[in-house]
């Protein structure tokens, strides 16, 4: 009698009917012409203001970017239609970017992202997957393991090998010192550091990497509570790689001070240089002293889909983990990376039950949830991206991009080489960066850092060219990263010629100070 009351005033409320008119904000039934009315409103708009679009940058100096974005509205009180926004943000976000896709944007490893990983964003963003629990994402799931299973097979590991997606290099580096770490207190003092902290010796604990390495190895030791300090920094040879001698010397110290070293990472692709630690001499010494090896290739690893430069990566296989990124040389959209296991096994010290989500006897039917593998919960079906793009593109043009940007980085730096009043750090670049710097001959009281410095800004603030600068040894110095397989060498000479027509202005200034 009770039941059918309620069960009656329920009905009757009108929530069925206010409801539709929230229809048109998902994807779903009748709303599905108005998702299609914006998303052709979207792509429209791209096209047009990616035509329009002549430099890399606006030019546009920080303050007045500032003022403007200050102007615009964050939020409409009643709606808008898709229309009104896009001719809003028209002059700001959509004209006053980074053209990243832009011939002479060459600064970071920073990529113009394929068209292929832009349908797949539509895909992802349309089912919003979440990869903690098989529950809300059963299909993707199995797919980004099955993306695993390839790249683990591509990086030589055997069938023990797991690995999972990530948000990029730092939380692939972040979570590899992790088990590191846990896995060598368990080993050597029974710590169980999940359960019960650090174990009092932890102050003595230290990791080893070049003087090159990326600087998220500091940022995780200090998140992981050995602090920055526990990092020890091996010195590099004259080509910027990890020097074996030093790295053997260094470990007899520590030896001798009774101190821990526990892990060992190897850069294969340094940020400046793009140089490649030698990676087989690097897992024999870790070997040796039993630390856990783990290469950072969150700019390298792509070789592994390049036909002329693939045995540059010998000796990762040895690796017991592996960083790898696919929003730099693999061209996706950020954020996308991944980390990998040599003994998937170890992934249970990232694991922690919670009924809600990862309950015991889902393991015991077989249901795999991933929050199992990673650090985050709720994440993103970022491996679909990947997967569009290997069948899209297709392996044979994705690793024909690659060799050409390589190509075009050493045919860049015997050009720069070549040229009168410029200097070249790196004349035969690794991968694809290229460390330069314009140094024409003049008396001391000339500033050339300056003078490097503000051919960089120039650049960017006239929006000829977006580039990078770096300090090599106390020298100021440009950088080029070459990602974008549809730069030409004639691109970079227009560049070149700027840095010089501008340098030569710069000089004035010196002479003639006002
Ligand atoms: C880019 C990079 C990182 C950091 O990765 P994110 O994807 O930016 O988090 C770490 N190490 C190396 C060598 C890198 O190139």
């Amino acid at each position: 009698m009770n039941f059918a009351f309620k069960a009656e005033s329920v009905e009757n409320r009108p929530i069925n009917q206010s409801s539709r008119q929230y229809d048109n904000f998902f994807l779903h039934g009748e709303s599905t012409e108005s998702y299609q009315h914006i998303v052709q409103q979207v792509s429209e708009k791209l096209a047009e203001v990616m035509n329009k679009l002549e430099d890399p940058y606006s030019g546009k100096s920080p303050s007045s970017l500032y003022q403007e974005l200050n102007k615009l509205s964050v939020f409409s009180y009643e709606g808008e239609s898709i229309e009104s926004l896009l001719k809003d943000i028209n002059d700001t976000l959509l004209m006053s970017n980074i053209h990243i896709a832009h011939q002479k944007s060459v600064a970071h490893l920073h990529c113009p992202p394929l068209v292929s990983a832009l349908a797949a964003e539509m895909v992802i963003n349309a089912f919003n997957p979440s990869m903690d629990s098989w529950d809300q994402s059963p299909a993707a799931t199995y797919l980004e393991q099955e993306m695993i299973q390839w790249l683990l097979h591509r990086f030589g590991y055997d069938s023990e090998a797991d690995g999972v997606f990530t948000s990029g290099g730092t939380q692939s580096n972040y979570t590899g010192l992790l088990i590191a770490r846990d896995s060598f207190c368990k080993k050597i003092f029974g710590v169980d550091v999940q359960k019960q902290g650090l174990p009092k010796q932890f102050q003595r604990m230290r990791i080893l990497c070049s003087e090159d390495a990326h600087f998220t190895v500091k940022k995780s030791a200090s998140q992981l509570g050995l602090g920055e300090e526990s990092v020890v920094s091996i010195r590099t040879d004259k080509n910027h790689r990890l020097c074996t001698a030093d790295l053997n010397r260094k470990l007899e110290e520590l030896d001798k001070e009774q101190l821990l070293p526990f892990a060992l990472v190897a850069t294969c692709g340094t940020t400046d240089f793009g140089s490649i630690d030698p990676l087989s001499d690097m897992a024999a010494i870790a070997k040796k002293h039993g630390l856990w090896l783990h290469v950072d290739a969150a700019f390298g690893g792509a070789l592994i889909l390049s036909h002329q430069h693939r045995s540059k990566l010998r000796g990762i296989e040895k690796a017991d983990s592996i960083t790898v990124d696919f929003h730099k040389l693999f061209y996706q959209p950020i954020s996308c990376g991944a980390f990998l296991l040599k003994n998937g096994e170890e992934f249970r010290y990232l694991q922690h039950h919670a009924d809600y989500l990862n309950p015991e006897e889902d393991e015991e039917i077989g249901i795999v949830n991933l929050v199992n593998k990673s650090v985050q919960t709720t994440r993103r079906f970022d491996a679909l991206k990947l997967f569009f793009s290997l069948r899209m593109v297709g392996t044979k043009q994705y690793g024909d991009m690659i060799d050409h940007t390589l190509f075009l980085a050493s045919s860049a730096a015997c050009y720069i080489d070549g040229m009168v009043n410029m200097k070249v750090i790196n004349v035969d670049p690794e991968l694809n960066t290229i460390v330069f710097r314009f140094v024409p001959s003049v008396s001391d009281t000339v500033d050339l850092n300056q003078v490097n410095r503000n051919i960089q800004k120039h650049l960017l603030y006239t929006g000829k060219a977006v580039l990078a600068k770096t300090t090599i040894k106390g020298e100021v110095c440009l950088k080029f990263t070459l990602l974008n397989p549809r730069t030409k060498l004639e691109d970079l000479k227009e560049i070149l010629a700027d840095i010089h027509e501008f340098g030569e202005l710069e000089l004035e200034k010196w002479r003639f100070p006002v």
